[in-house]
C-alpha cells in the first residue's frame, strides 16, 4: 500500500481546509472497511485520509416525525440501539445481519451509502422508508432522498469534499411494516447475492394496501426501486394472486450482471422468490402492529 497523510480534524472547516492541501488525492474515511480494502488491491492510492470520526456525527436521535441518524454512527451503535428497535426495527435487523461483529464496532451507515456498491444493505430499507440524507460541503447544506443518492455502482451525487452528516428517517404511519431480506451464499460473511425491502401501510381496517414501496439490491447498477410492481397492491386487497404479480413485476424490473457469487439468471429468480416472501412477512407485520 503506498504511503498516505492521515487527518482526524474536529470540525467540518477543518475537513475543508485538509481537502484544500490535497486537491487530487485528499479522502474520507469513516469505519475504513470499504476504503482500506480498496487501497490494499491498489484501486485507490489517496495521498492523505482525512478520517470523519472527530465530527460529533456518531448520534441516534427522534426528533418528533422520525429519526435522525449521524453520518458515523456505526451499525453496531444502529443494531443495539433501544430507539431504533422500537421506531425503525427493520434498520436495527438490517445491520445486525450485515458483515461480522468485530467489521461492524467500524463501519458506519453514511459509509455503506458513500460506498454505494449496489449490494450495500442499508440502501433499501432506508429507501422504501422515505429516507433522506442531509448533506454538507462548500456549497452548503442540501437533503436528498436516499432513492436519488446513487448514480451507478460506486457513484453518488455527493460532490468532491462533500460529507454525509445525517441520515433522515420518518416514523412508520399506523397499521404499516417494513422488512428487508437478504439472501446471500452461506452462513458467514457475505454481501447479498440479492436484497429485498418493502413497506407497507394497511387501510384501518387491515385489508387493503393503501401505500406500499418496493426497493430491490444488487439487481442492477445501482439498488433501485421497483416502482411498476409497487401500483400491482396500492390501493387494492391483499390477495394471493396479487402478491404473486407484484412478485414478477419486481423480478421484471432486475437488470442484474452474473458475477463470482453467482449468475445473472438466479439473481432475477432470487428477486422474484425473496419479493414474494418479503410481501407475506411485511403483510403480517403491518396486520399485527399494535398502535400507541
Ligand atoms: C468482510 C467484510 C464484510 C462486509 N459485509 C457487508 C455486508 O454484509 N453488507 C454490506 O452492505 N456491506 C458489507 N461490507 C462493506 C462495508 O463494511 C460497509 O459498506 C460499511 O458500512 C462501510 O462503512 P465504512 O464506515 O467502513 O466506510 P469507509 O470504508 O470509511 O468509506 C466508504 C466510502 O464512503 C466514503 N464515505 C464514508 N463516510 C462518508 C461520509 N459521511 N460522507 C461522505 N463520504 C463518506 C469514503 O470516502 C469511501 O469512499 C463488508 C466489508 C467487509 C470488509
Amino acid at each position: 500500500m503506498k504511503n498516505f497523510n492521515y487527518f482526524t480534524p474536529k470540525s467540518l472547516s477543518e475537513v475543508q481546509d485538509v481537502l484544500a492541501r490535497y486537491p487530487e488525492g485528499g479522502v474520507l474515511m469513516a469505519g475504513g472497511t470499504d476504503l482500506l480494502v480498496q487501497m490494499k488491491s491498489k484501486a485507490i492510492a489517496p495521498e492523505c485520509l482525512v478520517d470523519l470520526k472527530g465530527l460529533g456525527l456518531s448520534y441516534i436521535r427522534h426528533t418528533g416525525g422520525g429519526l435522525a441518524i449521524g453520518g458515523t454512527t456505526t451499525l453496531s451503535e444502529i443494531e443495539s440501539s433501544t430507539l431504533i428497535k422500537e421506531k425503525c426495527p427493520v434498520l436495527a435487523a438490517t445491520c445486525s445481519e450485515m458483515a461480522s461483529y468485530s467489521i461492524r464496532h467500524l463501519a458506519t451507515i453514511g459509509g455503506n451509502l458513500c460506498n454505494a456498491a449496489p449490494s450495500a444493505d442499508t440502501a433499501p430499507p432506508l429507501m422504501v422508508l422515505g429516507s433522506r440524507v442531509r448533506i454538507i460541503g462548500l456549497e452548503g447544506e442540501r437533503i436528498v432522498p436516499v432513492e436519488e443518492m446513487f448514480t451507478g455502482p460506486g457513484e453518488t451525487v455527493l460532490k468532491r469534499g462533500e460529507i454525509l452528516t445525517e441520515i433522515q428517517i420518518p416514523d412508520l404511519p399506523p397499521h404499516s411494516g417494513a422488512v428487508y431480506l437478504k439472501y446471500k451464499r452461506n452462513e458467514g460473511m457475505d454481501l447479498a447475492l440479492v436484497g429485498v425491502a418493502i413497506s407497507m401501510v394497511l387501510n384501518s381496517s387491515r385489508t387493503t394496501c393503501r401505500e406500499i414501496q418496493i426497493a430491490l439490491g444488487a439487481v442492477a447498477p445501482t439498488p433501485i426501486r421497483a416502482s411498476v410492481a409497487e401500483e400491482v397492491l396500492r390501493g387494492n386487497q391483499l390477495k394471493e394472486d396479487l402478491f404473486e404479480e407484484t412478485a414478477i413485476k419486481a423480478r421484471e424490473a432486475a437488470q442484474p450482471l452474473t458475477d463470482v457469487r453467482c449468475s445473472a439468471a438466479y439473481r432475477t429468480a432470487l428477486g422474484e422468490k425473496l419479493t414474494l416472501d418479503a410481501l407475506w412477512q411485511v403483510r403480517k407485520l403491518a396486520i399485527d402492529k399494535k398502535e400507541a
